[in-house]
């Protein structure tokens, strides 16, 4: 059994948790958007941009060797974070969103066409909806969405009949940002694989929360973005077979990504991963998301659910004594997040009043607009913990909600 995590102990190491915001004491429960940066992560990037800045890859002096070093380190930090194979099978991205755009335009481009299926799911953010519908648009193929069922878990029914037609992909969300539900990521891949389908999974909201194991689950991608990982905002990953990964077409051409460039002749592409990363790559995030990874596993991935599923589980314990309470998605408190709509009472005025308070959640439709559809909301308020927040954090929180909605109400 992994040890608890002492969560007053850990914000010692979050300067921005000193701040004070309204004249109150921040209580940061937004980790869904992003997470805050602990100061290992902080001075990874200034120890970088102080001693040893230089581009990557290119030159033969000292700078540049350091600077190759660490990025090529941090790539293997990631590889081992997420079990793949190969550092090679981990493509350094802008970020999550960045990353389903590779694949959309690489992969894609390739292996769907006029007539095909994309099969998403109703839970997706958008980052994983439009860059199919994008593709979907320019090569004739059209996009279908497996339906949520009212708790927030998947439709298995409607997931195996839609399966059944025989889609080119299914490209789904390991852990859903407005619901918290966990899907079974190993399970749904042996399903659509078994359907002829190639999988890529959305992990950005499990890699901060749970182990991953992208061998285990048997996924073709498997993509995250740093920043909600205690990294740096602007760098992201993508995870994808070796064999896949050969076979595609670079997407972005530029430097760094060629093997020979000729006018006469053409070019001639790099291998893995570096064909995938044109131009200058964010090297101090990439650094310090190596180091935020590292962070994190020193935790114990076991004591990081527990502990935020204790918090998850008393918010809604707290919030359940508000009539009218509605919670959106209850399948799990896996993944900390605690979403609900307040009868009489807009997400945006609780957001705004909790915020008056000190408290910062997310309203709205989280990018996920379908799912406000398939529930009939125009948002929720979605409150989503981290590993340095503490049960009193979630009682200030209930309280300010509780204040909110009786001033809403008159
Ligand atoms: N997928 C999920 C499930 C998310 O929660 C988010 C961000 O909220 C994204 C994708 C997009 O991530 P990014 O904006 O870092 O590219």
């Amino acid at each position: 059994m992994s040890k608890a995590l002492d969560a007053a102990a850990l914000r010692l190491q979050f300067p921005i948790l000193n701040r004070e915001v309204n004249g109150k004491p921040l209580v940061y429960l937004d980790h869904a958007a992003s997470s805050q940066k602990p100061i290992a992560v902080i001075e990874a990037q200034r120890e970088y941009l102080m001693h040893y800045h230089a581009n990557v890859h290119r030159g033969v002096h000292a700078l540049s060797q350091q600077a190759t070093d660490a990025f090529e380190n941090a790539r293997t930090i990631v590889q081992h974070h997420i079990g793949a194979e190969e550092s090679c099978e981990t493509i350094w991205t802008g970020g999550a969103t960045d990353a389903i755009n590779l694949v959309a335009q690489s992969w894609g481009r390739a292996h769907i066409g006029a007539g095909d299926t994309i099969l998403i799911t109703k839970m997706e953010h958008h980052a994983n909806i439009v860059p199919w519908q994008m593709l979907a648009e320019e090569v004739g193929a059209h996009v279908e969405a497996v339906e949520v069922l009212e708790n927030g878990a998947l439709d298995e029914e409607d997931l195996a009949a839609k399966l059944a037609k025989g889609p080119r992909l299914f490209a789904f969300v390991h852990v859903s940002n407005t619901l918290g539900t966990v899907n079974d990521a190993k399970a749904l891949t042996e399903q659509a694989h078994a359907a002829g389908a190639t999988v890529l999974i959305d992990g950005c909201q499990a890699v901060p929360h749970m182990d991953v194991d992208v061998q285990d689950v048997g996924c073709d991608f498997y993509i995250f973005s740093g920043h909600k990982v205690y990294g740096p905002t602007g760098i992201g990953v993508l995870y994808g077979k070796r064999m896949l990964l050969e076979a595609m077409r670079p997407w972005r051409g530029g430097g760094e990504m060629i093997d020979a460039v000729s006018i006469e002749n053409g070019t001639t592409y790099a291998g893995l991963p570096h064909k995938f990363e044109a131009g200058t790559p964010h090297i101090s995030g990439a650094i310090a998301l190596g180091v935020a990874l590292n962070w994190l596993k020193g935790l114990g991935a076991g004591a990081v659910m527990d502990h935020e599923m204790m918090l998850a589980a008393q918010a809604r314990k707290g919030l359940s004594s508000i009539e009218g309470m509605r919670f959106i998605g209850t399948t799990s408190e896996a993944a900390g997040v605690v979403s609900f709509v307040i009868e009489g009472t807009h997400p945006y005025d609780i957001g705004t009043l909790l915020d008056s308070q000190g408290v910062a959640v997310r309203t709205g439709h989280h990018c996920t607009q379908p799912l406000m559809e398939r529930y009939g909301i125009p948002g929720t308020v979605r409150a989503s913990f981290g590993v340095y927040n503490t049960l009193q954090e979630v009682d200030t929180f209930v309280a300010a909600t509780v204040k909110a909605v009786r001033m809403l109400r008159g």
